[in-house]
């Protein structure tokens, strides 16, 4: 059976030690191949300069373009976004699409304790994981501890785990159909 594609694209200068390991460990968590793309420059008609961010719908369109035939993209930058219902945004997920933008520089926000980076990189996984439950057809989820848990600021987002809760894994395999696509330790 054929392995769902997933691609990494990096937007303008979203590049970092960090992104290695995210692909390694999105590579166990998940049975599908992994791919990262060459750094893409800004798409520049996304960007307002009356509110100094880019609109995140043209990005994932945009993404989506790039991508070609994966089946999910996932596009990381350093750049701040905004959507049509808020004036700041960490992620925006087009189901439809399967296309989702992640703002990593948010995500390093008020960070602390003695691995800052580390609390960084946990975030990053965790919305990217949120991410791909969501293109993959998962509702936001009521458990706070759940990755899906749509947290409403970074300390939510600290709190909650980076796994599926048991109903999302149920919801994730009854959607994904017979295609073993989460490891089982995931
Ligand atoms: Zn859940």
């Amino acid at each position: 059976m054929r392995r769902p594609r997933i691609l990494i694209v990096p937007v303008g200068k979203a590049v970092g030690p960090w992104l290695e390991r995210l692909m390694g460990q999105l590579a166990e968590a998940f049975i599908a191949q992994i791919e990262l793309a060459k750094p893409i420059p800004y798409p520049l008609p996304a960007f307002n300069p009356a509110r100094k961010r880019f609109f995140a719908h043209l990005i994932i369109d945009y993404l989506r373009e790039v991508a070609g035939n994966v089946d999910f993209v996932v596009g990381l930058t350093d750049v701040e976004l905004y959507s049509v219902h808020c004036n700041s945004v960490i992620c925006e997920t087009h189901f439809q699409a399967r296309s989702a933008v992640i703002s990593v520089g948010r995500l390093r926000d008020f960070l602390f304790g003695e691995k800052p980076e580390e609390v960084f990189y946990q975030r990053l996984y965790k919305e990217i994981l949120r991410a791909l439950g969501h293109m993959m057809g998962l509702p936001p989820c009521s458990n706070p501890h759940c990755v899906m848990y749509p947290s409403l600021s970074l300390y939510e987002t600290d709190l909650k785990s980076s796994s599926f809760c048991p109903e999302c894994l149920l919801k994730l395999r009854l959607r994904v159909g017979p295609l073993p696509f989460l490891r089982e330790s995931g």
